[in-house]
């Protein structure tokens, strides 16, 4: 489809009506009048150029013909709308309806492939039949150069796909600012003869330039003076050219949504274009959202894996368990020693073992000692009990025996070792039968305990040594009592009735008033259970507290890195604004590059935050449980981050004024 139809929208009459346009820019208190007093009319498919001095306001003019900029006095139809009553939204509309914009310095997305440069107006209309790009670039003679970046192309051929992205939507009018003034005379002839071309198929062209031979080959010439017309060639009016057919230029519901999913892809194209443009720096700003994340997924991974680990131990190791120390007593308001009167003796166990509701109870003192075996030397904790011990504790030997109620009765010199214990003094060698040493005592090792992973009551289990309880009291540390007595309950339910059991029955055989409740301790398993539980309650509390902490900084990060962005890309801007931008296209734009950062962010933190987990899990043998529920919230939270920090750079790069982010250097 040649012809003039092919340049053509849905308007009755192109023309441009220029009346009595005026411009000045304040410059401290002083007005500079770039346009003073210009009129003209242009019709439609007329070939102009714009001539005169630098600083004589040619720019001015253009940027008021495009819509660019507003003028200060006067009217300018298009299309024979008053642009005056314009709403900046449907200025932006027009400029992208009407007209192509080609620049002196190109301004093609230096990224971007010269095919993608031309697809570029594509999101900001709504053209009902756009030209094919690829068609275009082989209408400029660059069908071979499709896949080049700006960088791989010369200035002229630059310019061609500059001029090519200004045709893409089909506009009647292309307005040039000397389109050759970066180029070669040859370059610059070749450019011309693409315009004349155009112009011949019906294009309307305004072209700015100061350079005579390009000007002599329009057909009419506006030569600008301080502002002002000095000359106007319009001698001959063009004939009226056909009327092209109408179309509405609406879109059904359906093509439309289908239009907005296009763009969303293409935005989301090109924020990956400019994250891959600036890789590290893109990379440290998703940091603070990629530890947040992390962060939050780990903790959420390993607060639950190591509460039922723990949970399942204490179970294993005896859930029903508790224990009885001497506590304080008070005299008439003074405290005496603590437990001068209620120390615990090994008649107290067997008076406790007849409570009902008490399966077992078994006496402990302990202490650190040095012990030496084969000249070597290790200080551990001896701990005397009874071979009730072991069963309370599920402390089976794995070699050799447990200590017998025949040792407790002999006060024998017999000693079970923990696993440390033999890797310290016997190298891991079995020492049962041997002889260790404890202040200068000799012991027969009869037995190992096996291998028991934590510690219980803050105590090692496996660096620790077992004699019988007699033997402890009488012979090592020379005491008549004891110091705690363990009891194992029938269950947990039965602590309570036990415990006033136990206290009321210590309290008669140490002659103690009733009412001292306190001159005995009593802990148990199940409030140690709900400490543990608390714990790590307080630990994922500050763990989500680092999290989101984590993700503001890195929230603050992204906003930094964003306004840079914007701040660089100034010139960009400028020109999607100049081929139809509307500020809500940008706005959306940088929020899809915002989200994108903190979503990738996001994503590799829960990858990051997973691993983690895992690695700990596997080191502490915790089973991992990160629901998808935690990795959804994540995953929102990193959106979350990008949308709300996004947006004021967003918004500041959808309200520069096009004109001067154009100039911006
Ligand atoms: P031309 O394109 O013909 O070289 P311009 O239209 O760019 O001229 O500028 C016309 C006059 O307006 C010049 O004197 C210039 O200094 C002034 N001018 C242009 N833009 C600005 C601006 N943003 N602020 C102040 N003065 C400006
Ligand atoms: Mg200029």
């Amino acid at each position: 489809m040649r012809g003039a139809r092919r340049f053509c929208p849905g308007a009755d009459n192109l023309m441009l009506h220029i009346e009595n346009i005026q411009r000045k820019y304040r410059i401290g208190s002083v007005d500079i009048h770039a346009l003073r007093d210009v009129s003209f009319t242009i019709e439609q498919g007329e070939f102009v150029a714009i001539t005169g001095a630098s600083g004589s306001g040619k720019s001015t003019l253009m940027h008021i013909m495009g819509l660019l900029d507003h003028a200060d006095g006067g009217r300018y139809r298009l299309a024979d709308q008053d642009t005056g009553k314009l709403s900046e939204r449907e200025r932006a509309t027009y400029r992208s309806r009407f007209i192509g914009f080609v620049f002196q310095q190109f301004n093609l997305l230096p990224r971007a492939s010269a095919l993608e440069n031309v697809s570029l107006p594509l999101i900001y209309n709504d053209h009902p039949d756009p030209m094919d790009p690829a068609a275009l670039l082989d209408r400029v003679g660059l069908a071979d150069r499709q896949r080049h970046t700006p960088a791989e192309l010369s200035g002229g051929q630059q310019q061609r796909v500059a001029i090519a992205r200004a045709l893409v939507n089909r506009p009647p009018v292309l307005l040039a600012d000397e389109p050759t003034g970066n180029l070669d005379s040859r370059s610059s002839a070749e450019i011309m003869d693409l315009l004349e071309g155009l112009h011949s198929e019906g294009l309307t062209v305004i072209i700015v330039t100061h350079d005579p031979e390009v000007a002599g080959r329009a057909r009419r010439r506006i030569q600008l003076h301080d502002g002002m017309v000095v000359e106007d060639t319009s001698a001959q009016v063009p004939e009226p050219m056909a009327t092209p057919p109408q179309s509405d230029g609406l879109r059904p519901w359906a093509a439309r949504a289908q239009r907005r999913l296009y763009e969303g892809l293409l935005m989301c194209r090109e924020a990956g274009r400019a994250m891959r443009a600036n890789r590290v720096r893109t990379f440290l700003s998703m940091l603070g959202v990629l530890i947040g994340v992390a962060a939050l997924i780990w903790i959420m991974g390993i607060s639950r894996g190591a509460q039922t680990a723990v949970e399942e131990r204490i179970a294993a190791m005896g859930a029903n368990i508790m224990i009885v120390r001497p506590g304080r007593v008070e005299v008439r308001g003074v405290a005496l020693g603590a437990g001068a009167v209620s120390r615990l003796t090994l008649d107290d166990v067997e008076a406790i073992r007849r409570i009902p509701g008490v399966l077992r109870a078994a006496p402990t003192v302990s202490g650190a000692q040095q012990v030496t075996a084969r000249g070597r030397n290790w200080r551990t904790r001896v701990i005397g009990t009874t071979p009730a011990y072991a069963v309370m504790h599920r402390r089976h030997p794995s070699f050799g025996r447990f200590i017998s109620e025949e040792d407790v009765r002999h006060r024998q010199r017999v000693a079970v070792l923990g696993t440390q214990v033999v890797r310290e003094l016997f190298d891991g060698v079995n020492p049962v039968g041997e002889t260790i040493r404890i202040e200068r005592a000799a012991y027969t090792v009869v037995g190992i305990l096996d291998d028991s992973g934590i510690s219980f009551f803050g105590h090692d289990q496996n660096d620790q040594i077992i004699i019988p309880v007699t033997t402890a009291m009488w012979r090592l540390f020379g005491r008549r009592y004891i110091d705690a007595v363990e009891v194992e309950a029938v269950a947990q339910e039965r602590f309570p009735q036990v415990e006033e059991d136990i206290r009321a029955a210590l309290l008669r055989a140490h002659r103690i008033p009733g009412d001292q409740r306190d001159a005995f301790r009593f802990r148990n398993i199940a409030e140690i259970q709900k400490t543990i539980e608390e714990t790590s309650r307080t630990m994922e509390l500050m763990g989500i507290m680092l999290g989101v902490v984590s993700l503001l900084v890195g929230g603050i990060g992204i906003m930094n890195i964003m306004l840079v962005s914007v701040t660089e890309r100034t010139r960009e801007i400028g020109l999607r604004k100049a081929i139809g931008a509307k500020q809500g296209d940008l706005l959306v734009q940088f929020l899809i590059e915002s989200t994108v950062v903190s979503l990738c962010g996001g994503v590799l933190g829960i990858v990051a935050g997973f691993y983690l987990a895992h690695a700990v899990g596997r080191w502490a043998q915790w089973v991992i449980h990160i629901s998808p529920a935690t990795v959804a919230v994540a995953f929102l939270f990193s959106a979350c981050v990008g949308v709300v920090f996004g947006f004021s750079p967003a918004r500041k790069a959808a309200k520069l004024d096009p004109i001067q982010a154009l100039r911006y250097e």
